[in-house]
């Protein structure tokens, strides 16, 4: 925190007081100290002091006693040398000014009556403006919008913007955001209210446009505003401050916009309003006040150009965009994830092993994207022929103050379920191997790439709107563009795989579980641990862990292990506890590290798929990119289909890439050694972890013994090869016992 900040405060605040106090006593010689003094028409006294002191200031004589708190807060100036370590001084200054200018706008409407406007409109014609307090009409019919969510809060703008168009830029956009501008302060005898005029605005509560008042005292009316709603709506107690400046911070999203120099009181009324959580954002150098604590960010930001300062306000408060309706031609939600796009109706398709279909989610700065664009760069449904094929990159990019590059991909996995969610468009697989197929019926409705788009962006916000600010999609659909994409995606998804590389099942006390395929298959449960990634290899046991504390309640359930049943076969009572919970009583146990003793569940996602071959006393798998014959005598979509459903198929399990190389693959069935045959590509893809996994089991030539489609497509086609290599499999104990 700046010395020098704390420094105009606390002046600010020490100056605040010194004139209300002679402002006092000139009004008790004046007037009789019993007399009557207050805002018209409002049962909650000087209601910030009313609701932070429990005090009823209703006669002049009242007032002494607030006045004196608010000296009392007063910390002691600060010289130069001295240190300030915490904020506790400054917002006590604050604090202190802020009471102060309620008593002297109460003064105010002892001594000069009609300054304010008695009425919720300006009278442009009297050419009277200032409204002042707001009495309990105004705020019951008004303050119910900051909770029914109408309103999310308010802009408080004081001072004045360089030039009227400025202003009316502004205040423009935060009408958009629905909140309301509450004006106050002038900065050189101009305020926002004036210029506002001056470009034919129309002002007062009924466009959300609050002229409180010339002064920056008349500020105080907004934070008297919020208040009484949290005695009203919230159910505050009077004096209970506390509670009052959490309601707020919590629920009321408001800010100052301070336009123009900022003096030493209104560096008071800054610092004051950081104790409602309420930050300012200052167009000038002033110094900032960034550590965060009270204010959900930063507490002062200084020198935002004009037209960030929307941006840099919603931003630094912490202001959610909600997104209500999903805008698209089709229906949309849940009751769709499971419908399926058959040939028949079938109007055109990306991925499924005849294009390049890749979905890649990245997170960006807050400047670096524009939230909810979406754009479409190459040929959409209009110019793709029914029955044609084409390649598609879904590259989402999200940005948050609360973001982490370790939720990129539990973002990026949810285009699975709601892609699905749009009715008529079915999506399988996930990462590089995406599948997209879109019908007829769709496209008839009038379906565009851009849908899937507005889809994400709508349901981001919606679902995961506690950690991103902003979502942009760009959907690709030019051959080089989507490679570019992959290639970048592939980059990303091998570190996130290896974040879980030194890890070992024995490490965590805690699996998760993953239950997101539910929909497509009732009964499957996908257990993750560090070695034994999901089997869509979208998800591994960070990510899953990750998913939990980003939602409690979500698809990725903690499942504590507990006692260690089979450490070979890889079970744990834990996990058949919860699995058997998951499956709805459907599967009772399974085997985390077997494929021919009762495997573990495997949904349609799975990347790859390991079947046995018994005359070669080994396994295979096969990779669904591969579409040619294997050695079990099934194509990959054969096995997917009849394994796919969620059932446990002994001698056959569904698996990730990533989880070939992980040290317990297998491992109940002799592991890794066990495998004969991988397409070749497969072993292409893995090579590198292939190789090095093979010599950690003393085979560094594995890679070589293990035959593919070009050695052959039948078990006795590739016998003699793996008995030419010398395959470790076939002097390993027979397969079945
Ligand atoms: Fe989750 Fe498993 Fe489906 Fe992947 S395959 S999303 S880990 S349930
Ligand atoms: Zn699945």
């Amino acid at each position: 925190m700046s010395r020098l900040v704390a420094f105009a405060a606390i002046q600010g605040g020490y100056n605040i007081i010194s004139k209300v106090e002679g402002r006092l006593k000139r009004a008790l010689e004046t007037y009789d100290a019993d007399t009557k003094v207050g805002f018209p028409n409002t049962a909650y006294f000087l209601p910030v002091i009313y609701s932070l002191l429990g005090l009823k200031v209703e006669t002049l004589e009242d007032m002494q006693k607030p006045l004196g708190f608010a000296r009392k807060l007063l910390p002691p100036h600060v010289k130069g040398h001295n240190h300030l370590p915490y904020l506790g001084p400054l917002l006590d200054a604050g604090m202190a000014g802020l009471i102060g200018f309620e008593l002297d706008e109460a003064l105010r409407y002892l001594e000069d009556p009609d300054f304010y406007l008695p009425s919720e409109d300006v009278d442009e014609d009297a050419g009277k403006i200032w409204l002042g307090a707001a009495d309990d009409t105004i705020m019951r019919k008004r303050g119910v919008e900051f909770v029914d969510g109408s309103a999310p809060g308010f802009a408080a703008i004081v001072g004045a913007a360089p030039t009227p168009e400025i202003a009316k830029e502004i205040v423009e956009e935060y009408q958009k955001r629905s909140l309301y501008i509450f004006c106050a302060a002038n900065q050189n005898g101009t305020t926002v209210i004036d210029q506002l005029r001056e470009m034919d605005v129309q002002v007062g509560w009924g466009t959300r446009i609050v002229p409180f008042g010339p002064d920056i005292s008349s500020a105080i009316f907004a934070l008297g505003f919020a208040n009484r709603a949290a005695m009203a709506f919230g159910g505050v107690t009077p004096g209970d401050h506390k509670k009052i400046l959490m309601y707020n911070k919590d629920r009321i999203f408001a800010f100052v916009n301070a336009l123009g120099d900022v003096n030493a009181e209104w560096a008071a009324a800054a610092a004051g309003c950081v104790n409602w959580g309420f930050p300012t954002i200052a167009d000038t150098d002033i110094p900032e006040i960034l550590p965060t604590g009270i204010c959900t960010y930063e507490h002062v930001v200084a020198n935002v150009p004009h037209s960030e300062m929307v941006q840099k306000s919603v931003e630094v408060r912490g202001l959610k965009t909600t997104v209500a309706e999903i805008d698209i031609p089709l229906a949309f939600g849940p009751a769709y994830e499971g419908e399926r796009v058959r040939g028949a109706d079938l109007y055109s398709q990306a991925g499924g092993g005849k294009t390049n279909c890749t979905e890649f989610l990245r997170m960006a700065e807050m400047n670096e994207i524009e939230d909810g664009k979406v754009t479409v760069v190459g040929p959409d449904i209009a110019d793709i022929n029914e029955g044609d094929t084409f390649p598609l990159g879904i590259f989402m990019q999200v940005a948050g103050r609360e973001f982490q590059e370790d939720f990129e991909p539990i973002l990026e996995r949810q285009t699975h379920h709601l892609i699905n969610y749009i009715q008529g468009v079915m999506h399988i697989g996930q990462r590089d191997i995406a599948w997209v197929r879109i019908s007829k019926a769709a496209v008839e409705k009038g379906f565009t790439l851009k849908d899937i788009g507005v889809v994400l962006h709508a349901k981001f916000h919606q679902d995961f709107n506690k950690i991103l600010d902003k979502v942009q999609v760009t959907l690709y659909t030019n051959q080089e563009d989507v490679e570019k994409l992959t290639t970048e995606a592939r980059a990303a998804y091998k570190r996130r795989d290896e974040r879980v590389e030194n890890m070992t099942d024995e490490d965590v006390e805690t699996f998760y579980s993953c239950t997101l395929c539910q929909s497509f298959a009732p009964t499957h449960v996908c257990t993750v641990s560090p070695e034994r990634t999901g089997l869509c290899g979208a998800y591994n046991w960070m990510d899953c862990k990750a998913s939990f504390e980003i939602n409690p309640t979500g698809p990725n359930q903690p499942i504590e292990k507990g006692e260690v049943l089979d450490p070979v076969l890889g079970q744990f009572a834990g996990v058949n506890e919860f699995i058997k919970k998951a499956s709805r009583g459907a599967i009772e146990s399974y085997n985390f590290y077997s494929m021919v003793v009762d495997p573990m569940t495997t949904c349609g996602c799975c990347e790859c798929i390991a079947a046995m071959l018994p005359s070669c006393n080994g396994v295979m798998t096969v990779n669904r990119e591969y579409a040619g014959e294997t050695p079990c005598g099934m194509k990959f979509t054969t096995l997917a289909g009849v394994m796919g459903g969620g059932a446990s198929s002994p001698g056959f399990v569904g698996h990730s890439k990533f989880n070939i190389t992980q040290k317990k693959f297998i491992l109940g069935d002799g592991g890794l050694l066990r495998m004969v045959w991988m397409p070749k590509s497969l072993k292409d893809e893995i090579k590198e972890r292939l190789e090095k996994r093979g010599a950690e089991l003393g085979h560094p030539d594995l890679i070589d013994k293990i035959a593919d489609e070009t050695v052959g497509i039948t078990e006795e086609e590739i016998l003699p090869y793996l008995q030419e290599k010398g395959h470790p499999a076939l002097s390993m104990d027979p397969l079945i016992g």
